[in-house]
């Protein structure tokens, strides 16, 4: 493995500030300087976690001679829709997000029978550096603030409902980037995502699971936040091996490490992990690989994990390809004879390249 892992951000600007971006005290000071009354910080706060508002013009208990104002304080545009495609008959859709420095991120809005789902990014590109991954191909372009994170939210949000789809319920950390090599805008946006109006969208913490490759010492830190959302550990094999190679930030955190920390993330929250693997043919599908994943996780968490087996989804041009579905049942039951509880995760997105590791691979 030749690619650097990339813990910190090219140095390249955050966008500027928005609402988003700040706490109640930060609103408050943002206001003040604006010379308005305290109370617009709520008003504000109110509109955009609440109604879903972003646009000052359209607050109408706002008097017109400040909204100018406002709107060039807190509410500049932070992301434009560069292009949308749809698939599983409308049920997907991809948004390319273009950023103010025209940087490129994705996010995927999935509808379910008794669910919505968006799934975002953290960073755009990322350092991680997963051979198997088109987003870790290029590399990381920078992190994202946690305003233009909480603009895909809300940007889900008002499609569905401005298409009569009901509530957005469920959020999931995978899109582009690592979420915990972008620690605090990372913590941040989580927060916003999950208290209530006015101080965020209010959707349940339970409904939020934020992934992560093994960081070890942040995924500690995560635990001790108090924010009681599902961590998802991508950790694609059980062995330091194979795992050096396929996930390199395992030369830093090797496979015990990780698992001893989303134990000690299981322990602290109550919540039960759930460890991503993405099966690949003839690389990581072996049925020993199988029963040493099942033997680690149960020895290490018992019955607080879940796994998810994701059939690879394929990039053009890449050796890379899923296991056959033989294959596949195989491992499921290998993991499931450990005692261990194991499921194949759905495919949504596969024909708009919107499936893990698909994401901007095509946007250039
Ligand atoms: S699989 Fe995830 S962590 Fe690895 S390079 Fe891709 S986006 Fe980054």
């Amino acid at each position: 493995m030749t690619q650097q892992l990339v813990f910190t951000a090219p140095r390249r600007a955050l966008p500027p500030r928005h609402l988003a971006d700040l706490d109640p005290a930060g609103r408050a000071a943002a206001v003040a300087e604006l010379g308005l009354p305290a109370f617009r910080a709520n008003q504000l706060a109110h509109h955009y976690y609440g109604r879903l508002i972003a646009d000052p013009q359209q607050m109408t208990d706002l008097p017109a001679g400040v909204r100018a104002a406002v709107a060039d304080a807190l509410f500049p545009t932070l992301l434009t829709a560069a292009s949308e495609i749809e698939c599983d008959a409308g049920e997907t859709r991809k948004t390319l997000w273009r950023a103010h420095d025209h940087t490129k991120f994705e996010s995927v809005l999935m509808r379910y029978p008794r669910r919505n789902t968006v799934c975002i990014s953290s960073q755009a590109g990322c350092g991680m550096a997963c051979p198997f991954c088109a987003t870790g191909q290029a590399g990381l372009t920078r992190n994202l603030s946690t305003a233009e994170i909480l603009e895909q939210v809300r940007a889900a949000a008002v499609e569905l409902r401005d298409r009569d789809h009901g509530r957005l319920s469920n959020i999931v950390f995978m899109g582009m980037g690592e979420p915990l090599a972008n620690y605090a805008r990372v913590v941040a946006a989580v927060r916003r995502i999950t208290e209530p109006p006015p101080n965020g969208f209010g959707i349940s913490a339970r409904s939020v699971t934020v992934s992560t490759v093994g960081l070890a010492p942040a995924i500690r830190k995560l635990a001790d936040e108090g924010l009681g959302v599902t961590l998802a550990l991508s950790l694609h094999t059980p062995d330091d091996e194979l795992r050096d190679t396929l996930v390199p930030v395992n030369n830093r955190w090797k496979v015990d490490e990780a698992l001893d920390a989303a134990r000690y993330y299981a322990d602290v929250t109550g919540r039960r992990v759930s460890v991503e693997y993405a099966l690949i043919r003839d690389v990581n599908d072996q049925p020993w690989r199988a029963d040493l994943l099942g033997r680690k996780l149960h020895k290490t968490l018992g019955q607080l994990v879940h796994v998810n087996l994701i059939p690879l989804n394929p990039t053009p041009g890449s050796d890379w390809d899923a296991s056959p579905k033989p294959v596949e049942r195989e491992f499921v039951r290998r993991v499931r004879a450990q005692g261990v509880e194991c499921t194949v995760r759905d495919t949504r997105g596969r024909e708009i390249a919107a499936a893990c590791g698909q994401l901007a691979a095509d946007s250039e």
